[in-house]
């Protein structure tokens, strides 16, 4: 039996794919609509909600339907735009709705609390208060005093409001007075809105070149409608100015942009020069704010009392009240893909958000993704090219050093060696780049061939000299350093491979009067160390700096003329489709941190495969020719971005169970042969980990629509399947890794 009358159609935070319906409290003066949120009963649980529909008919009898308990909202949360984003999101990621809306929030809404903007209470003279005499308040010295000083700061202000208990009592004025001075009606106090989204003057920044002026023209004569830029400019080429241009000339006022950028705590001076340049205000979103800071940012955003918001990838998931444009730099950085939970890709979104708000974006890369770039030679979007390096910075010179012609000294060639020893001579600074922290990643009996693993996942431990421990750089555990064999009691032990740790070490005793610096996550854990590092970098004082991924980004080293990549064969033969796009983007995100001033750069890359006919287009041609090169062999081999990709996954700490579950799955989807390609299941090529076994099955085909209609047919029936109870397992659309 069907029931008729207001039904309440809600999405809740479970893994479960549909919508729950309830219905309106008996006595319900608000109007309820989508993007409120309501609490409900959930089984036993009174849970947060978020009303997606409201409808006439629910195909559950009303004996069944149960009541919404309260609502939470008297306006919708979400604004218009964002929740259909999301919902569209939920389709095309075929995630469950009520994760996907529910994700959005900052946590303190998820939690139920009040979506407020934080209030301040601030103090003004009345005009008695202004004009009272001294005598009257002979016998209160105290509060004459304060009054006069309120008189004094009133003359020097600038604010249209008066002064907040806070900033008074920063001036000796305690409350007692003011209270007292309230109660004879010579002063009241407000509450407004906290106003923390200052602006200030802005700086003038360089004149542009022309085609710096070109790509901000394009721009903006596309201001009105969706379009895609991709400006595509080597590092130092001055992207971010035209960001800045097209910021300063887009948004009057009230206007909104958001600024996605890869990391924030690596890269304050980004956020400075914003805030410097624009003269606007500028909220900042990322993982290290308090509750409370994120949800005053993204209300200040949603009530447009902010101008700009910087943030990271979850940024994309901020309400606007007047949003104008889009900016994504460094477009093609793998942080914008959220691995876990809810897989979004934050770029992918962020195009759809500006098509469905019609506004324009603009990516920015050194190294645009093959993606983007197919993008490109498709007319999905439009290229803006910036040639040449700003000011006088010049081009890269690039050499590939044949390792297996020479002797190597703790992964050093001795060429190099040789190489950093000149440029120390001519008192410049080197760059040493190698993806793997600790001292050696290996240990190893040489007597009998066990090696050190780690009990929870299947890899190797790592030697971390100077913490003294093992440690496993999957899951993080650590264990204390053996001095013998546990299998055949041989000492000592050989360690092998190089970690930075090594490197610095070798480098340290070679040119023992050099200063050099490590920086990776276990040389700037401490609060402080990695910008006390970048100064000695930026002083001089640091000769020789060895990093990893840490240093590829967003730094300006200007007096860096070496640079050294240790090891590159890791992303010329990977199981990995994407590796050579990503090894390619690497290599030229870290050259780029040299040579960024008058002196040209040298950039060294360690081979034991210079022959390599992608290794050799890229350095002799540059991106664009690897680029080309990579796509036709992406074609032919029917991969992305010609093909599409979706790779289901599960885990358990049962490999049994896992393997059930994919037998089920495949059984079901083999009846699709024709349209969709099944590849697996197959283990992970991590296949265990923090204790868990997984398996993956990778579904592909040539039309998109084919992969969505099969998965919005089979998903509800895999979500069905009791060996689906008995492992973790989701769906990843568009995966940009197949680890
Ligand atoms: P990118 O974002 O492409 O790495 P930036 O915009 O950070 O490049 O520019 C690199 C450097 O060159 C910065 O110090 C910037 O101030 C400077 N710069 C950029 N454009 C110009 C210009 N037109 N004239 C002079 N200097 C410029
Ligand atoms: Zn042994
Ligand atoms: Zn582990």
């Amino acid at each position: 039996m069907k029931t008729i009358g207001p039904i309440i159609r809600v999405a809740v935070p479970s893994p479960l794919r549909r919508l729950f319906d309830y219905l309106p409290p008996v006595k319900c003066s608000t109007k309820l609509l989508p993007g409120m949120r309501v609490q409900v009963p959930f089984g036993r649980k009174q849970i947060v909600a978020m009303i997606v529909e409201v409808t006439d008919t629910s195909d559950i009898p009303v004996t069944q339907l149960k009541y919404i308990n309260k609502i939470l909202d008297q306006t919708p949360l979400l604004t218009s735009s964002l929740f259909h984003l999301l919902l569209w999101a939920a389709d095309y990621y075929q995630h469950p709705i009520g994760e996907v809306l529910l994700h959005a929030l900052p946590l303190l809404l998820r939690q139920g609390k009040a979506a407020e903007i934080a209030m301040v209470t601030v103090w003004e003279l009345t005009t008695e208060g202004e004009q009272i005499e001294n005598k009257k308040l002979r016998r209160a010295p105290k509060q004459w005093q304060v009054l006069q000083q309120l008189r004094e700061l009133r003359k020097q202000q600038t604010k249209s409001h008066g002064f907040s208990t806070h900033e008074l009592q920063a001036l000796g004025i305690n409350t007692q007075t003011l209270k007292l001075l309230k109660n004879k009606k010579l002063v009241i106090d407000k509450k407004i809105k906290q106003n923390k989204w200052i602006k200030r003057k802005a700086l003038p920044g360089p004149h542009l070149n022309s085609e710096q002026q070109q790509a901000v023209t394009s721009v903006l004569a596309g201001c009105n409608r969706f379009t895609t830029f991709l400006v595509q400019g080597v590092t130092g080429s001055g992207k971010t100015e035209v960001y800045l241009k097209i910021l300063q000339e887009l948004l009057t006022s009230k206007e909104q942009a958001l600024v996605l950028v890869p990391e924030i705590g690596l890269t304050p001076q980004m956020v400075q020069r914003f805030r410097e340049r624009l003269g606007l205000s500028i909220g900042i979103l990322h993982s290290n704010l308090t509750d409370q800071q994120r949800l005053q940012t993204w209300l200040a955003a949603k009530q447009g009392d902010v101008q700009i918001i910087i943030g990271t990838r979850s940024a994309i998931f901020t309400p606007f009240a007047n949003l104008q444009t889009i900016i994504i730099d460094e477009s093609h950085d793998i942080s914008f893909k959220q691995w876990e939970g809810f897989k979004y890709h934050a770029r992918d979104l962020a195009v759809r958000r500006a098509q469905l708000d019609n506004i324009p974006i603009v990516m920015g890369s050194a190294t645009p993704s093959l993606q983007s770039l197919h993008n490109v030679n498709q007319g999905r979007f439009q290229r803006l090219t910036l040639s040449q390096r700003a000011g006088t910075a010049q081009a890269n010179r690039f050499k590939l050093i044949d390792m297996r012609q020479q002797p190597v000294q703790e992964g050093l060639a001795h060429t190099v060696l040789q190489t950093i020893q000149q440029h120390l001579e001519q008192d410049n600074q080197i760059l040493i780049f190698l993806n793997r922290r600790g001292y050696a990643p290996i240990v190893m009996c040489h007597q009998c061939g066990w090696i050190a693993e780690c009990n929870r996942c299947q890899t190797s431990l790592t030697l971390h000299r100077q913490a003294q421990y093992l440690q496993c750089h999957h899951c993080g555990k650590t264990q204390t350093i053996l001095q013998q064999c546990p299998e055949c009691q041989h000492t000592p032990l050989s360690n092998i491979g190089i970690g930075t740790e090594r490197v610095e070490q070798f480098l340290q005793q070679r040119f023992n009067d050099t200063i050099i610096a490590r920086i990776d996550r276990d040389a700037t854990r401490r609060k402080g160390s990695l910008e006390d590092k970048l100064g000695a970098v930026h002083s001089g004082a640091t000769k020789i700096l060895i990093g990893t991924q840490m240093l590829a980004k967003g730094h300006h080293f200007p007096n860096v003329t070496l640079v050294v990549v240790l090891n590159i064969d890791s992303g010329l033969y990977s199981a990995d489709y994407a590796a050579s796009e990503r090894m390619a983007q690497l290599l030229l995100q870290v050259a780029g941190r040299a040579g960024r001033a008058e002196k040209a750069g040298e950039v060294l890359l360690q081979t034991y495969h210079p022959e390599h006919p992608l290794l050799q287009l890229l350095i002799q041609q540059g991106y664009n020719a690897f680029a080309k090169q990579a796509l036709q062999e992406r074609e032919k081999t029917q991969l992305p971005p010609y093909y599409y990709f979706v790779m289901l996954r599960a885990e358990a700490i049962d490999n049994n169970a896992v393997r059930i579950f994919f037998e089920e799955v495949r059984n079901l989807l083999k009846q699709t042969k024709n349209e969709v390609q099944l590849l697996g299941p197959l283990p992970a090529p991590i296949e265990k980990r923090i204790g868990r076994f997984r398996w993956q099955l990778l579904l592909s085909a040539a039309k998109r629509s084919a992969l969505h209609r099969i998965l919005k047919q089979y998903l509800p029936t895999i979500e069905t399947f009791k060996s689906a109870r008995k492992v973790r397992w989701s769906v990843d659309i568009d995966p940009v890794d197949m680890l």
